[in-house]
Parts: structure tokens; C-alpha cells; sequence
């Protein structure tokens, strides 16, 4: 699986990011699916760190990485950045901050990202929260938002809509065989989905604030 970064321990009671014991919780769901705006409400009452696979994607982008070019391509397509890279991204991440709690947001894709990511940091999910979304509704809120975003374009929208439904849905798939996937309906206004989201977070955390 090329370069392995820092492999990871296991230890008996969680998982470990080099000595780091951490929670990571998995955020998937189609694009538009509402994953960032619900991880900013999850950040906030819950106190875990939101990292975002395509903000640290498109942020290595932006720093004239020599991977730049090649991530910029994929977006533009909807494809799936190669593994060691987002998992780089990942791993750095989680490293250069205190917290132990951490939203993956948008990863992993596809069974390759699931597969390697787990094996590099030896981290398991504690759950995977999904949010459940019909693809009209998706399909209108990308494109009624305007973030200046290269793949918030129709074109660019049904290949990323294409990628979902065939590489991400049976990693949703695996995590739900596990007993490991709580369901969100994604449809309703932000405001109802988050009641949802909480009811998840809250057996797991005592409110913090
Ligand atoms: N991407 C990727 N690997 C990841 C996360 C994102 O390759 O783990 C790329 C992919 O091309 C994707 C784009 O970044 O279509 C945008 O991802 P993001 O999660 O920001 O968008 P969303 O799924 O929320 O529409
Ligand atoms: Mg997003």
C-alpha cells in the first residue's frame, strides 16, 4: 500500500495515534449531505476536532505542494485522492493537536481509503455517522451554494454523485454490517437534523456546555 507514515499501535482499551489514545468518529454521507455544517454544531456542543478530508485536501492544494496539481485534478473529476496522501494528511493532523476527539469528515471513500487507514494508524472508528440524503435534495443544495468550490458545477456533480453511490455506500455498508453506523435523516432543516445528531453524541459525552 506504499509508504506507510508511522505506523500505529493498538492498545487494549482504544486506539492510539503513536502514544496518543484517540476517539475518532467517521462522518459520511453524499456530497451536500449537510457533513460540514453538522460537524461545526458537533464541534461546538461536543467538543471534538472537525477535520475535513476535503478542506485538507484542497488546503495542501493551495500551500504549492507537489501533489497540488494531481489533487486539483482529482476534485476537479470527483475521483478519489490516492490513500497515503489524505491518510498523511489525516495522521498530521490529528498529531498537531491536543484533542482526542476527532470528526473524520468525507473519509473514508472507498474500501482502499477504510482498509489502509485502519492498518497505518491502527485506529478504528468508534461509529460512523451518516447522513441519509436523496440525491434532489443533495443536487439543489451544491448548487445553491456558493463557495467558489472547482466541483460545485453539474458536470462535476453527478461523476462526484456517481463515486458515492459505487466506492463510498459499501464502505457505509461494511461499518453498518458492524453494527456501527447511526442513521441521520438528512433531509430535514439544520436545525432538526442536529436534534438527531445529538441524540447520538449525548449517551457517549455529558453535554459540555
Ligand atoms: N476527496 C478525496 N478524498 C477524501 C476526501 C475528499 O479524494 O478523503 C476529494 C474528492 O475528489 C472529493 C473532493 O475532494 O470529490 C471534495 O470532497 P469534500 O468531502 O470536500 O466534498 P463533499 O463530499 O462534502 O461534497
Ligand atoms: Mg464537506
Amino acid at each position: 500500500m506504499g509508504t506507510v507514515v508511522d505506523s500505529g499501535k493498538k492498545e487494549a482499551n482504544g486506539s492510539s495515534l503513536s502514544e496518543k489514545k484517540v476517539t475518532v468518529v467517521f462522518v459520511l454521507g453524499g456530497p451536500g449531505s449537510g457533513k460540514g455544517t453538522q460537524c461545526t454544531n458537533i464541534v461546538e456542543h461536543f467538543g471534538y476536532t472537525h477535520l475535513s478530508a476535503g478542506d485538507l485536501l484542497r488546503a495542501e492544494k493551495e500551500s504549492g505542494s507537489e501533489n497540488g496539481t494531481m489533487i486539483q485534478n482529482m476534485i476537479k473529476e470527483g475521483k478519489i485522492v490516492p490513500s497515503e496522501v489524505t491518510i498523511k494528511l489525516l495522521q498530521r493532523a490529528m498529531q498537531a493537536n491536543n484533542n482526542d476527539k476527532f470528526l473524520i469528515d468525507g473519509f473514508p471513500r472507498n474500501e482502499e481509503n477504510r482498509a489502509a487507514f485502519e492498518s497505518v494508524t491502527g485506529i478504528e472508528p468508534e461509529f460512523v455517522l451518516f447522513f441519509d440524503c436523496s440525491e434532489v435534495v443533495m443536487e439543489r443544495r451544491l448548487l445553491g451554494r456558493n463557495q467558489g468550490r472547482a466541483d460545485d458545477n453539474i458536470d462535476t456533480i453527478r461523476k462526484r454523485f456517481k463515486v458515492y453511490m459505487e466506492s463510498t455506500l459499501p464502505v457505509i455498508e461494511y461499518y453498518n454490517s458492524k453494527g456501527k453506523v447511526r442513521k441521520i435523516d438528512a433531509e430535514k432543516p439544520v436545525e432538526e437534523v442536529f436534534e438527531a445528531v445529538k441524540s447520538v453524541f449525548t449517551p457517549l459525552h455529558e453535554k459540555v456546555a
